[in-house]
């Protein structure tokens, strides 16, 4: 008789996370001391040219015990301002889609790909990202998620390594290369706020996350 894996496994899923259950977790997260010291380095950190024109650092936020990690572009003129992640509009619309996958704020950790708005909202350059990468894959073993969402076309293409667009790699399973974490491609709320046609879509997106979600077993709330 076929199993869960097998069906998965035919679907293209990768199975290898399958038995990182929520219950495998520690009670107490030791990591926690691990992000305290991080945030601490980050807040000095001058290596990349983001570091001259920055007001703060943003280095994200959010439950350290969360299930659900999600990675956003960059830093941009609000979130600079306070030093917090998604707090302009776009964050707003993140609160929705959150709301609508049964979570809020307070059960996700929210991160971007660079701690460090980059100057007139330009996309953050290869280079900045890889010179922030360290931080993101601490982020990413300290609080070691049972899923991570990815935000928009850059995110996506520098954290998985490729050009694909958009309509390639949503609705699908990649995993993080260090961590096996697996991860889902989601539209950028900002893309969203400016292309509301594609709201249905996001939905779709959110359907099947949720549905793979439910059929592995994984809590997110
Ligand atoms: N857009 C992002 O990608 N990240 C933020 O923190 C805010 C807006
Ligand atoms: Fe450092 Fe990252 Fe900011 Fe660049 S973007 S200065 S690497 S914290």
């Amino acid at each position: 008789m076929k199993t869960r894996f097998d069906y998965l496994k035919e679907m293209n899923i990768d199975t290898r996370w399958l038995n990182r259950s929520k219950d495998s977790k520690p009670l107490t997260n030791p990591d926690k001391n691990s992000i305290a010291i991080l945030k601490n380095k980050v807040s000095e950190c001058n290596k990349c040219m983001l570091a001259s024109t920055r007001d703060k650092i943003v280095f994200g936020s959010g439950n350290l015990e969360s299930k659900l990690m999600i990675i956003g572009e960059a830093p941009g003129k609000d979130e600079d301002l306070m030093g917090e992640p998604f707090v302009g509009r776009a964050g707003k619309l993140l609160d929705e889609i959150l709301f609508s996958m049964g979570v809020t704020r307070d059960n996700v950790y929210i991160t971007n790909t660079v701690k460090c708005r980059p100057p007139q909202n330009r996309n953050p350059l290869l280079e900045e990202i890889e010179s922030c990468s360290d931080y993101l894959n601490q982020q990413i073993r300290d609080i070691n998620p049972s899923i991570i969402i990815l935000l928009g076309k850059v995110a996506a293409n520098r954290m998985l390594g490729t050009e694909e667009p958009m309509s390639e790699l949503r609705q699908r399973i990649f995993t993080h290369n260090l961590t096996d974490t697996p991860m889902i491609v989601f539209y950028h709320p900002a893309y969203l706020l400016r292309s509301p046609s594609q709201k249905k879509q996001m939905w779709d997106d959110i359907k099947y996350t949720l549905k793979y979600i439910k059929e592995n077993d994984c809590s997110i709330n």
